[in-house]
């Protein structure tokens, strides 16, 4: 796809199609029809260095929020399509749209006011109400669902104490851990353990006000309230009528700043009145970049609880207890099979369970050893099977001309820190092992130090080209 996009101009509308379909990849369906899908694509200016993209959005709001909240994501999808340095250029150029309804209400500011009138900017900010008030039932909370309970959670020692501590708070809410944060890489069970929470408490007491929803319809409340003058009502809601308020991955709030000040608030107000608060995030709170500082100190007021990969007993258990209750027949070789091959994502282990069970009742045959094998085969790439951990190692170190030593050192030097970063970073995206595996083959460091790697470079990967490169480059090379 790279090469002959370069030449061929008229193919730059669709570098940006395609890079739109790299972010549906990476990006939340609703922001990306929200903010993104709106865009006009403009021109494009190649210079020496960059290739600089020219979009226009609705309004100089649309263009601030674009800016603030996705160019990295924009900016890493074109490099990725183009194989060259990308910058992102927008502007303010509102379309009259007959199609739309003229007397909206004025686009409100957010974080900082609108420097062309307000009127000129309602059209298309319009149409991102729309979508959103289309989907109105985003703004109620989303259900709670019955399936994740406490009794369904399997517990063992990556996950007891995050579990112990969702059930202390669902036994008395506000009263002793508040708020409760729970941290982990995806797929490790905090939204199952958010509804257990509201499970339990409604289940005990119909009348407790409990509301889940995600920092991400948190945040796009906040701004249809604003858009349409009802934050009176947007704070009552929040600050007054919950008893337990449960709030999925609080990272997504980091860096937007009203959306930080309205949740600080929020947050004073149920914990002065002893309302229960749980959070969860994909990083501890100290990790969490650009959150404000007063909101990272009262998320550790509270209780800090994480849940690491699972071991092999406990995926073992899981894949048996999920197999009992949605009565499919697994027999255990294939247990221990599919829970040997698939090691730090639950959410993985249960999709291939549900796989082998729609293959069996399509061929009618039961599932055995060899369809699981045939299944993991399809599911991780035949490459990345063989890929071990001495490979990953002598391949970072020869790429930056170090010593295999040298990354299992203590040495902080930045010519060995960030390449060791990078090695732990890829050896959990072949090899799926957990963070404290992973430590022992680098001298035995702590599961946090890799953990904040994978993190970093993880983030690195799409903010940062130098490291995204660095990162392509090792990958060809595995
Ligand atoms: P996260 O929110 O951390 O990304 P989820 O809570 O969505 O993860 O969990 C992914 C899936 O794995 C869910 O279907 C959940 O029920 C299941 N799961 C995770 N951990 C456990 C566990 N310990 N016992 C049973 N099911 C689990
Ligand atoms: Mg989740």
């Amino acid at each position: 796809m790279r090469t002959s996009l370069e030449q061929d101009s008229s193919k730059w509308p669709e570098v940006w199609q395609a890079a739109y379909r790299i972010m549906e990849q990476n990006a939340v369906e609703s922001q990306l029809k929200a903010w993104i899908q709106p865009l006009e694509f403009q021109k494009t200016e190649e210079n020496l260095t960059e290739i600089v993209f020219h979009l226009s959005a609705a309004n100089d709001f649309t263009v601030g929020w674009v800016r603030d909240n996705y160019r990295n994501l924009i900016e890493s999808a074109l490099v990725q399509v183009t194989g060259k340095p990308c910058r992102l250029e927008l502007t303010a150029g509102p379309k009259v749209r007959s199609d739309l309804n003229t007397d909206l209400p004025p686009a409100v500011a957010y974080s900082q006011p609108p420097t062309s009138s307000p009127l000129e900017s309602t059209p298309e900010i319009a149409r991102g109400v729309v979508l959103h008030a289309e989907d109105r039932r985003a703004f109620e909370h989303l259900p709670i669902d019955a399936r994740y309970t406490f009794e369904n959670f399997v517990i063992g020692n990556s996950n007891q104490f995050a579990h112990a501590s969702a059930v202390a708070v669902a036994e008395k809410p506000g009263a002793q851990y508040n708020p409760l944060f729970i941290y982990s890489p995806p797929g490790l069970g905090k939204t199952h353990l958010l509804h257990a929470v509201a499970n339990h408490v409604t289940s005990h007491n119909p009348k407790a006000r409990v509301a889940y929803l995600s920092a991400e319809s948190f945040v796009n409340e906040l701004i249809d309230s604003l858009q349409h003058q009802r934050m009176p009502q947007f704070r009552k809601k929040y600050r007054d009528s919950y008893d337990v308020l449960l709030i999925d991955d609080i990272q997504f709030i980091a860096g937007k700043k009203q959306t930080e000040e309205e949740f600080f608030h929020t947050f004073n107000a149920l914990y002065g009145a002893k309302r229960q608060i749980v959070v969860t995030s994909d990083r501890p709170p100290k990790e969490i970049e650009k959150l404000e500082e007063r909101i990272r100190t009262r998320f550790e007021w509270g209780l800090v609880s994480d849940i690491n990969p699972p071991e092999i007993e406990t995926r073992i258990a899981i894949l048996k207890a999920k197999a009992e209750r949605d009565d499919i027949y697994l027999p255990d070789d294939v247990a221990i099979f599919l829970a040997t091959h698939i090691k730090s994502n639950v959410r993985e282990l249960e999709g291939i369970l549900i796989r082998l069970q729609a293959q069996s009742s399509l061929t009618g045959a039961e599932i055995s050893l060899e369809m699981a094998k045939q299944e993991i085969k399809a599911s991780i790439p035949e490459k990345s099977s063989q890929i071990t951990i001495e490979t990953i190692q002598n391949v970072v170190a020869k790429h930056y001309h170090i010593r295999v030593q040298d990354l299992k050192s203590t040495s902080r030097a930045q010519k060995v820190a960030m390449p060791r970063q990078i090695a732990m970073y890829l050896i959990r995206k072949y090899t799926g092992l957990g963070y404290k595996e992973i430590g022992n083959f680098f001298g035995g460091k702590d599961h946090t130090t890799i953990l904040h790697a994978c993190n970093k470079i993880e983030e690195g990967v799409s903010n940062d080209t130098e490291i995204r490169s660095a990162v392509e480059a090792l990958q060809n090379q595995l």
